[in-house]
């Protein structure tokens, strides 16, 4: 079944149909949100609205924002599974900590999920070509669907980006260009190439796309359905541009408003400490509109180094309203956290989704969070699309000699 719903603007309320190919309000410029009858959804399905025949991402068809003759461009993201970490969780004393693993997504990071829904949209809508921002992820993601969908990508990202996420990117045909900028010139300047050479604007940020929060909700109904039909009572989600903690919020209010749960799951944003503008806002109790931009940001966790959070003010509204929390984590925090989730749960991540369990550790030591609560740690990419980061975790393994006898003294 397609969807029925319509645009409306977060600003002030202005609505638009479903056959508008606008990506923000033409009123205001605010962005927008899809939104759904609910009401005759709720009467119509038991469970999450979904449809039987698909699988992941596109199973729920009917909580998405594609007209009836689009065909979606999908490479079979979502689905992903709910891990048990009993270990992790042990050696916390704590009970229950899952880890949602979205780095088994088609180009190893949730924003798949994102991908399909916008490039969908904009094949749609005819699209020739797309633009992105990206510290990588987002970047690779895109030229992945806009590759499937026939649609040029021109992709801009940090001077710095790893060799394993610039080979997926020049692998999948985008036209790609490194540039030292912050991140708000560059999004500033993506939006005007977009603007001036009839590009799409793929950036994941809802004030350019309202499509990325589409696809990035359906990891809130993967959770539940497979939770049997609950939500933790904690979630942990990494902090970039903000937008993957809105998406998961939205989730969330769609959930609620389908009459499928009563209360919201704790949301707790994580940063790394050298790139953290929520953190400080959410701190200092500055009001969204008033999150800073980030001087000389750092981090070892490329994937969320966004030194101006375009939806961060979606996020820090989510982390209030759900009573959560939100805090930095160091890179040595990190570097640690990857260790132990690797060699305990054989979940290889990169470090943006180490910041999770890092930052459970934190608040289980401060004591806020208690034993017998369930916990949920999101990991958003995996560990190949940093690999340096990794080897700085171990260390290079040593160069042996063949010899048995001398061998003994390597063996513990
Ligand atoms: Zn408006």
């Amino acid at each position: 079944m397609a969807a029925s719903f319509i645009l409306r603007c977060m600003n002030r309320g202005c609505e638009f149909g479903s056959d508008s190919s606008i990506l923000v309000c033409e009123n205001c410029g605010g962005p927008l949100e899809a939104v759904y009858d609910y009401e005759k959804l709720r009467s119509r399905y038991t469970g999450v609205p979904s449809d039987a025949g698909s699988a992941g991402v596109w199973k729920y068809a009917p909580l998405l924002p594609l007209n009836a003759a689009t065909e979606a461009v999908t490479l079979g993201e979502g689905g992903t599974p709910l891990v048990k970490a009993g270990r992790l969780g042990a050696s916390l004393g704590l009970r229950n900590v899952l880890v949602k693993d979205d780095s088994r997504n088609p180009t190893l990071s949730f924003k798949d999920r994102k991908s399909s829904v916008a490039i969908s949209k904009a094949k749609e809508f005819g699209a020739k070509r797309v633009a992105n921002m990206t510290a990588g992820n987002a970047g690779s993601s895109v030229a992945a669907y806009a590759a499937r969908a026939g649609i040029e990508s021109y992709i801009f990202t940090i001077a710095g980006i790893s060799d394993s996420k610039l080979a997926k990117l020049l692998s999948y045909g985008a036209h790609v260009f490194r540039t030292t900028a912050p991140t708000k010139e560059l999004m500033t300047f993506v939006d005007s190439v977009s603007r001036t050479y009839s590009m799409t604007n793929m950036t994941a940020a809802s004030r350019y796309n309202p499509y990325g929060k589409e696809g990035a909700k359906t990891v809130v109904f993967e959770v539940y359905e497979q939770m049997g039909g609950r939500l933790p009572d904690w979630a942990f989600v990494p902090i970039g541009g903000g937008g993957n903690l809105a998406g998961f919020f939205k989730g969330l209010k769609e959930l609620r408003l389908l009459g499928l749960i009563e209360r919201y799951p704790k949301l707790v944003g994580v940063q790394g400490e050298g790139c953290a503008p929520v953190v400080e806002a959410f701190e200092k109790g500055l009001p969204p509109e008033e999150i800073p931009v980030v001087q000389d940001a750092h981090t070892i966790a490329h994937s969320i180094l966004d030194s101006w959070t375009p939806d961060g003010d979606q996020a820090l509204s989510a982390i209030r309203e759900t009573g959560g929390s939100a805090l930095g984590v160091t890179d040595d925090e990190i570097l640690e956290a990857m260790r132990e989730m690797s060699s305990k749960e054989g979940l290889f991540v990169e470090p943006a989704s180490a910041t999770s369990f890092a930052a459970l550790k934190k608040m289980t030591a401060e004591g806020k969070v208690s034993a017998d609560e369930s916990v949920l740690l999101l990991a958003t990419g995996f560990g190949s699309n940093q690999p340096e980061a990794a080897i700085q975790a171990w260390g290079n393994p040593p160069t042996i000699e063949l010899d048995v006898k001398a061998f003994g003294q390597m063996v513990r």
